[in-house]
């Protein structure tokens, strides 16, 4: 009978579409819609509210930071960020190549230039050695940069200690892009603490997630009471609606810093769980010799947002295509800024090493609530 050819379970299970596997989703844990809840209970639910209060404090009491502006995206923060440090139009700006282009964005809407720097092979971040060729060579062409945007790529830290020394010697301020390393440290201090200004992004495929959202991270308690200002369209201190500087829209919810509370209190274990997916793809890929893993460096710890192989001999592409065919997703590294075609004028100094990253990594699945199986299915296919 027909009807028992579409009940016979071994039918069935033949044409089931496997659980997909993302990237990064979302992983919300059980109390961010209680502090969700109280603001609705309270009407708080714009741009102020005890929640707003709570989550910079506790952004604080983790980075270490003294004082933080939470806003609705990573991008604001950096474009804030350089609106602080006075960037303006045909300045120039140092920033890390290998990373997501919303790093270098705000520089081209202040009109300012953005000056690409390559990676060096231990941390995949910024190279020290091409940052001073470039400082030099800039300040020989005429204009000493504004402001070095440096990225923590993957949660894996940048070399610091090197960095901040030129940045000290050549007194040129550091903002820190650590959007993809909240919890990462170095030397035991958080990422995003060190620069003059840090920033974090809070979107959806982050270690945590307040939906979408960024915060601003400094010292400086002036820097974040200005930050404050121009985030809420500038305005003065009247009856009336007067404004003497141009502003932005760019506070961050209160219903939103709601779940930012609750994913700050489940960081350590994000972290923990993306480290130990780290571990079980490189225990189980890496005696193959067909790929190769980042190592931290001494004194780093990496929160290990993404686990990232590099591919002896096989085509990442190939692999990535087998296993979407399992629907699997995986990604490409970030596509270097000085190869995008949209920054194909800009400077660049560079020794081929991100190109390089770029063509051999694939991004693996390393959503936290990735079970055993789920990993298991991932490497079946990648062995
Ligand atoms: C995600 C990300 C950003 C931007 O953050 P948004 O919150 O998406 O605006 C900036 N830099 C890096 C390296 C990122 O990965």
């Amino acid at each position: 009978m027909w009807f028992s050819v579409f009940t016979n379970h071994k039918f069935i299970s033949s044409i089931v579409i496997k659980k997909k596997i993302y990237l990064s989703p979302p992983h919300l844990g059980l109390k961010e819609i209680s502090y969700v809840n109280d603001a609705f209970e309270k009407n708080w639910i714009t741009t102020s509210g005890e929640n707003l209060d709570t989550f910079e404090k506790n952004l604080c009491q983790l980075s270490g930071a003294s004082h933080c502006l939470a806003v609705n995206s990573g991008t604001a923060a950096i474009h804030l960020a350089l609106i602080l440090l006075g960037v303006q139009k045909d300045d120039e700006v140092l920033c890390s190549s290998f990373t997501f282009i919303a790093s270098a964005n705000p520089i081209v809407y202040l009109g300012a230039t953005p000056i690409f720097i390559d990676s060096e092979v231990d941390t995949w971040n910024m190279s020290p050695l091409l940052l001073e060729t470039a400082i030099k060579d800039r300040i020989k062409k005429g204009k000493k940069p504004k402001a070095i945007i440096l990225v923590h790529l993957f949660g894996q830290p940048a070399k610091l200690g090197e960095i901040l020394k030129l940045a000290t010697e050549y007194d040129i301020p550091i903002i820190e892009d650590a959007a993809e390393s909240l919890g990462s440290t170095y030397e035991g201090k958080m990422t995003g603490s060190f620069g003059t200004l840090g920033i974090y992004s809070f979107n959806g495929n982050k270690i945590i997630t307040t939906s979408g959202g960024g915060a601003l991270l400094a010292h400086d308690k002036k820097l974040i009471e200005k930050a404050k200002f121009l985030s809420t369209q500038s305005r003065d201190i009247a009856p009336y609606y007067q404004h003497s500087e141009i502003g932005y829209n760019y506070r961050m919810s209160n219903i939103l810093a709601g779940i930012g509370i609750g994913q700050l209190e489940v960081l350590s274990e994000r972290v923990k769980k993306k480290r130990a997916i780290f571990d079980f793809y490189k225990n189980n890929l890496q005696p193959t010799g067909k790929f190769i893993f980042l190592e931290e460096l001494k004194d780093t710890y990496s929160n290990k947002w993404l686990t990232v192989i590099l591919c002896n001999s096989e085509e990442p592409d190939h692999l990535r295509l087998k296993l979407e065919a399992d629907n699997i997703e995986s990604r490409p590294l970030w596509k270097p800024l000085h190869l995008q075609p949209i920054f194909k004028d800009s400077p660049s100094y560079k020794d081929g090493t991100a190109e390089k990253l770029f063509q051999k990594g694939l991004c693996l699945p390393s959503g936290t609530a990735m079970n055993e199986e789920d990993l298991e299915r991932v490497i079946k296919i990648l062995l």
